[in-house]
């Protein structure tokens, strides 16, 4: 059997501190092309993946997929939908979120595209309905948001989860991947020690939460000030929903407690 033409990706004229360069929407298929995530309708980038797939032979686009269901990777479909007629697919626990949704898909699912087929894998964390697309012939596998090209994502409570996340990142261990086809940045060519990479930055920032604790500090802005020496301060919001995500998977795995907005170690239990 052939193999599947390579996938091909636009990045969206969408550049910021957490986009990175845009965000990147995958192009899969030969006659008939499949689009993973759709970031805007505006600044001419329907147009461009329109041209995009016929400079790769495609007759129609026939198929919309979403990693997750944050605005810069849906903000655009129903507009690529409505001036080429493909359907959209969206994650089973997301259906209806968009309206217009054509059909739905949840783990393992495979989903067939011209010239071969991705199947679907759940990756909660950074949205409870993320999921990745894992090409088994090309052994590429779609990240979204899940994994970046460069630098770390997002998990913003109470959606975004920090011990699913965490599990969401172990199970990409067990799949055969040649490249990490990211949502922003550059392709990874060394999956698994992106995946390592990540899973220890997260131990790493727990640990690093609970030295905080440990030191007397108990609130959400002082930790991140303390432990997010690395990131921009611009970014320091946003660094507080991943404290405060840390936080509750330490309050569930019974090692910090929660009294009003500040935040206590727990004695180790013998
Ligand atoms: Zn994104």
């Amino acid at each position: 059997m052939a193999s599947p033409p390579d996938i091909r990706h636009v990045t969206a004229s969408n550049p910021g501190l957490l986009t990175l360069e845009g965000t990147n929407q995958y192009l899969l298929g030969k006659d008939e092309i499949t689009v993973v995530d759709v970031a805007l309708s505006a600044g001419g980038n329907i147009d461009r993946i329109i041209e995009q797939a016929e400079s790769m032979g495609g007759k129609k686009i026939e198929k919309i997929l979403l990693t997750h269901i944050h605005s810069d990777h849906c903000g655009g479909a129903l507009a690529l939908k409505k001036r080429t007629g493909a359907k959209l697919g969206i994650s089973r626990r997301r259906r209806g979120y968009l309206g217009g949704e054509d059909f739905s898909y949840d783990e393992g699912d495979e989903i067939p595209y011209d010239g071969g087929s991705v199947t679907v894998v759940h990756t909660p964390g950074h949205e409870s309905g993320h999921c990745c697309f894992y090409e088994p012939a090309l052994k590429d596998l779609l990240t979204g948001d899940h994994i970046l090209g460069r630098g770390t994502t997002v998990i913003p409570p109470p959606d975004g989860d920090m011990a699913d996340y965490i599990r969401s990142l172990e199970k990409l261990l067990s799949l055969d991947i040649r490249r990490l086809l990211p949502g922003h940045g550059p392709v990874v060519t060394d999956p698994y020690g992106k995946i390592r990479e990540y899973i220890d930055h997260r131990v790493m920032r727990e640990r690093a939460v609970l030295r905080c604790l440990g030191e007397g500090e108990q609130t959400i802005p002082v930790i991140t000030e303390r432990i997010y020496t690395d990131t921009p301060a611009a970014l320091h919001h946003v660094a507080q929903w991943s404290v405060e995500a840390h936080l509750l998977k330490l309050i569930a795995d019974k090692k910090v407690r929660r009294e009003g907005g500040r935040y206590f170690l727990l004695p180790e239990r013998a």
